[in-house]
């Protein structure tokens, strides 16, 4: 089966994990420093902090906001559950504001009436690797004193006005698990404007342990002590793991750029051909495209699915509207809330997208989906 999305592992990928293996640290050390501030270098400076998983970097993002009972998080119902599971997880609100009816981005006018007193948090995802539009998410965020919060998980490596992904939203958090734009195997990070903000996801990520003598409230201990101030896990990435990021993001521009013709060339090919509607992207935005996600139109989405996994194929579906997770509808969420997310997620096939895909796959996928529309 071709998969839909699929790592891309150079001899020097290997090398450089096998060297950390032979190594003093497994777990954090110099590599864990090095990936975060070559992360760091790639979003305009801001802190990184590295953690086990994007779905760690949501939690540790609304953690570090210190999000709780009676705030809210307005986000997209087109996107992976951990974007809202993770806020709900600390007991705030989740308020679902609808999807642009072509880009599946979180519609700003739909934010817009839903935003006030109450809100905390603005959580966009920058779907299929598409970043949204942060210019008016901010301002609009900022009118209610709240933040912006970028899920980056398909976006790392892309920009938007000539800025880069990581620099556009308050805080944005990254996915490094493998069909993702780089891989650490299981991984994340949380980059942070606001140093404040950064410290206390890198507190959070690490037990909420605090090493500075500076800070201690208890000053009779000895050269061993550290204390803890505020609540936190164990969501450190291994040296392992930073030493595979660190040599990934070697190659990152690369996986952009072949990513880009591979979309260029499924758009070329499904240009005319009746029953598909391909992505569009917005002007000054240059995306670091992770999904391929193509409309089937007609209601012949779960027929073409199930004729291009039976051609081996292994096509995707990105994603089911977050409220329809039952854990959701048990809290009241309807159906029929965000209709252009509905819609979308109706008609949404993710044909196979990811940078070691070969011109004549890109074809023979072309070939079976035009023949699965017969
Ligand atoms: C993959 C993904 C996540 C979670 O990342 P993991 O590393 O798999 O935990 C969160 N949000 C979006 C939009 C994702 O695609």
């Amino acid at each position: 089966m071709l998969p839909y999305g699929r790592q891309s592992v150079s001899e020097e990928d290997v090398a450089a994990v096998t060297a950390v293996l032979s190594g003093d640290w497994l777990t954090t050390g110099p590599h864990v420093a090095e990936f975060e501030s070559a992360i760091s270098a790639m979003v305009g400076g801001h802190r990184a902090v590295s953690c086990t998983s994007g779905t760690a970097a949501l939690h540790i993002a609304y953690a570090a906001l210190g999000l709780g009972p009676g705030d809210e998080v307005v986000t997209t119902p087109m996107t992976f559950v951990a974007t809202a599971s993770t806020a709900s997880l600390l007991g705030a609100t989740i308020v679902f504001a609808d999807v642009e009816e072509d880009t599946a981005l979180i519609d700003p006018g739909a934010v817009s009436a839903l935003v006030g007193d109450r809100t905390r948090v603005v959580a966009a995802v920058d779907y299929a690797g598409h970043p949204c539009d942060y210019d008016r998410l901010n301002e609009l965020a900022a009118g209610v004193g709240a933040v912006t919060l970028a899920d980056a998980a398909h976006s790392v490596g892309g920009t938007s006005h000539g800025r880069p992904v990581g620099d556009l939203a308050d805080i944005t958090t990254m996915s490094f698990f493998p069909t993702k734009n780089l891989t650490t195997g299981e991984g994340g990070a949380v980059v942070a404007k606001d140093p404040a903000l950064a410290q206390r996801a890198a507190e959070f990520h690490n037990i909420g342990l605090i090493r500075d003598p500076d800070r201690f409230e208890i000053t009779d201990q000895g050269p061993w002590h550290q204390e803890v101030h505020e609540l936190g896990l164990n969501y450190r990435l291994t040296d392992i793991g930073s030493a595979l990021g660190l040599s990934q993001l070697r190659r990152l521009q690369q996986f952009k750029q072949r990513r880009a013709e591979i979309k260029d060339r499924y758009d070329q090919a499904l240009d005319g051909v009746a029953g598909v509607r391909v992505p569009v992207r917005r002007d000054d935005v240059d995306p670091a495209w992770h999904l391929y996600p193509l409309r089937v139109l007609d209601g012949r989405r779960r027929e073409v699915f199930e004729k291009m996994r039976a051609a081996g194929i292994g096509v995707q579906v990105n994603y089911l509207p977050v409220y329809w997770h039952p854990v959701y509808a048990r809290m009241g969420y309807r159906r029929g809330m965000c209709p252009h997310a509905e819609a979308f997620y109706a008609e949404e096939l993710s044909l196979p997208m990811f940078p070691d895909l070969t011109d004549t796959q890109v074809d023979h996928v072309v070939e079976q989906l035009v023949e699965a529309l017969h």
